[in-house]
This record gives structure tokens, sequence and C-alpha cells, in this order.
């Protein structure tokens, strides 16, 4: 008997949460834990684009036949071009190749497990606080943690000089978890500036950089989103993308990402990348084919693609909106103390300063749903729902 010595694992922060809501009989539950997009009726829709791609796949795909370890290749390019932008030295110079992921957290975790067994890689710095699985996949891998300054409380804003401080103490090949853009939980991303501080001290110190990519697009367009990336990828010498479609394409449930290894020169780059297909071959031994089908039609169409252009947009805009509602709600329901700094957050999530107790008691008593962190799905909130929650965290404050 060997599962007697089992002990029942502890519920995950995000994803127990949406067990809990589940489980709640009360009619005016609202679920605002989850980076879930919904729309103003509280629905999370398929994509106008992805409805047609889908029409056109099941027309014309013509075998089910296996993919390569990388996966779909025109999929690969597109997530290249979007990454990076069409011209970019990484790409004309060879220097970086993408293999298609089961999502952002299947990438994270393939390019986790490639760093701990095939380079002198063991310690990646996360920033504090961040995505509270990172710590998870990291850890799970192998890999030693260790976390950086990010966030100021009191201020409700970027702490630079502690970012800083603390990655000025990393060793050389150690690795650093940057955000692409929409910090999760904080909202708070770095200016052009001070990219290019973090990218030049990667540079002086040896520090490889892992950028997580989950939300391109969600904060100021798809191209300022990938600027952060770019000035980086234009100053080191080596880093890595774990990149996610779930939220600005909508495809939560086919597990669709990729995963960019970036080499100072094709052949180091074509030896990393064919142990990232070792790594995958002992994982799943190649990825499904759908969600990259649907992206790669999309991409490739300039009729789909610039539809898909205008329903991020108005994904970024309904957010923005609900955002600056919260913000003149809160006021409205009698809250005195200034949550102005919320308007100032990028992204899907609004990190409300809210402590554990406070975030207990409006589960408990009144049916809204948040992470233990304070952090708040902007994306989950509707004109309808609003004053419920404004009426919540009122009473709760
Ligand atoms: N990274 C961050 C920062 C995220 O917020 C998420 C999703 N919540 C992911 C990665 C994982 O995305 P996916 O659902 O595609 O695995």
């Amino acid at each position: 008997m060997i599962f007697s010595q089992v002990e029942l694992a502890p519920a995950d922060p995000i994803l127990g949460l949406t067990d809990a809501f589940k489980a709640d009989v009360r009619e005016h539950k609202v679920n605002l834990g989850v980076g879930i997009y919904k729309d103003e009726s509280g629905q999370t829709p398929i994509l106008k684009s992805v409805k047609f791609a889908e029409e056109k796949l099941l027309a014309t795909e013509k075998s089910k036949s296996y993919l390569g370890m990388e996966g779909v290749e025109a999929y690969n390019r597109a997530v290249q071009t979007l990454l990076f932008g069409a011209e970019h030295e990484v790409v004309s110079q060879s220097r970086a190749l993408t293999a298609q992921a089961p999502g952002g957290t299947g990438s994270l975790r393939v390019a986790a497990e490639f760093l701990v067994r095939h380079t002198d890689s063991k310690k990646i710095w996360i920033s504090n606080p961040t995505w509270a699985n990172h710590n998870n996949i990291f850890s799970t891998a192998g890999l030693d943690i260790a976390e950086y300054g990010y966030y100021q409380a009191e201020t409700h804003s970027l702490d630079f000089d502690a970012m800083l401080a603390d990655l000025q103490s990393a060793q050389a090949g150690d690795l650093v978890l940057l955000h692409g853009c929409c910090h999760n939980p904080t909202g708070i991303d770095l200016n052009i500036a001070q990219w290019q501080q973090i990218a030049d001290l990667c540079l002086a110190n040896g520090l490889v950089p892992l950028f997580d990519f989950a939300y391109q697009g969600f904060g100021a367009g798809v191209e300022e989103d990938a600027q952060g990336l770019r000035i980086v990828a234009n100053t080191v010498p080596e880093l890595i993308v774990a990149n996610s479609f779930s939220k600005n394409f909508g495809l939560y449930n086919e597990r669709i990402g990729a995963v960019t290894v970036v080499g100072s020169n094709s052949e180091q780059t074509v030896n990393a990348f064919s142990q990232i297909k070792s790594t995958i071959r002992a994982s799943y031994s190649n990825p499904p084919a759908h969600g990259a089908l649907i992206v790669s039609t999309i991409l490739e169409d300039a009729a789909l693609k610039q539809l898909w252009h205008d329903e991020l947009q108005e994904m970024r805009e309904r957010i923005a909106e609900m955002r600056t509602l919260f913000v003149a709600s809160l006021k409205s329901a009698g809250v005195s103390q200034d949550f102005e700094f919320i308007s100032r957050q990028n992204g899907m999530f609004s990190f409300s300063g809210l402590n554990k107790d406070q975030v207990n008691r409006l589960k408990e008593e009144f049916a809204v749903y948040i992470v233990g962190s304070g952090r708040i799905s902007v994306a989950g909130m509707t004109k309808t729902n609003m004053p419920v929650i404004c009426a919540a965290i009122a009473k709760v404050l």
C-alpha cells in the first residue's frame, strides 16, 4: 500500500478559490479571483476571429497526425513576430527558436526543466509579490528561488531601488523572472528607462532574463507591451521567453503558449533548442494542434488579424473603463480612503491593498471572491456587479 502515506494537497490559492465559489449557493456571488476576461454581460465569449479561424480549419484540416516536438511551424514564426516585431535582429540573425507549448504555465515549466537539466543556472529571482504559481512551477522543476523587491505597499508603487539593489546581489548565471507587461498581481510595470537599466544590469552581471509574457495587448497595445522585452533582447546575449495566448486570444482551455530561446549565436541557439525539444519529448512528446492552428490562421490572414486586434482593443478598453468606474464607485459607496492608485495599474488586475482579514470577510459575509493577496480581477467586473462589489468593500474597510 503506497497511497496511505500521501497527504492531502493544500487548496491552490487561486484555483481553489474557484472551487469554493462554485460551491457557494448565494445568488449575488461574484468571482474576481482567477484572471478571466468577462464581457459586459458577465460571459467569457469565444472571440469572433477565433470562431472564423475554427470554421476555416474545420473545412480545410486534412489530418490529425502528430506534430513535431516543437509544434506548428507557422505558429512558431508568428509568435516570434509578435514578441520581437517583424524585423528584429534576434530573428534575422537566427538567434531565436520557438517551440509551441501548453499555455504559459507549460512554457514556463519546459523552460525551467531545460535550465535545470542542461545549464549551470540553478537559481531564479522572482519579484515579491508575483503570480502564486511561479514559486510552485520553479521549485517543482528544481530551481532555487530568491526574491527581489518590487512593490512598495505604502505608496502603491514600484520599488525600483529595491529591485535594483536585490538584483545587484545576484550571481552570474542566475535567472531573473521578468513580467513582460501587466505585472501580476500588482499591475505596475517598468518604464522604458527602467527596462534599459535592468537590461544593462543583466548584461553587466551576466544575469539571464526569463520573460513571462502572459498579457501582451492588455496594457497599452500589442506592440507597446513588447517594448520591455525588445529592449532587453537588444541588450543581452541570452534570454528565454514563455508566452501565453490564454488571455489575449481568449484561448484559456486550448492551453496554447510557447517557449522561445534566444542565444548569443545561431549555433548555441540550435543546441539549446535541441534540449528544449528533448525536454518536451520526455514530458508530453509533442503538443496538441488546435490552439496553435487557430492562432496561426488568424495571424497569417490580414482580415482576421485586424479583427483580432479590434477585439483585443475592445477587451482592453472595457477593463480600463471598469478600472475608472471601480475607483469612482468606491467613492460613491462612501469610501474615504484614496483608491486613485488603482487607475494607474495595468492589465487585468487591481492590487487593492486589502488585507487577508478583509479578503476573508468579503468572501464569508458578502460572497465576493478575490485572491488572498488583495488582487482583484478587474476583468471580471461589470456595470451590474460593480455596486455589489463596492458596497461590500466599503463595509470591510
Ligand atoms: N504567467 C502569469 C503572470 C499569469 O498570470 C498566468 C495566468 N494566470 C500564466 C503565466 C499562465 O497562463 P496559462 O493559463 O496560459 O498557463
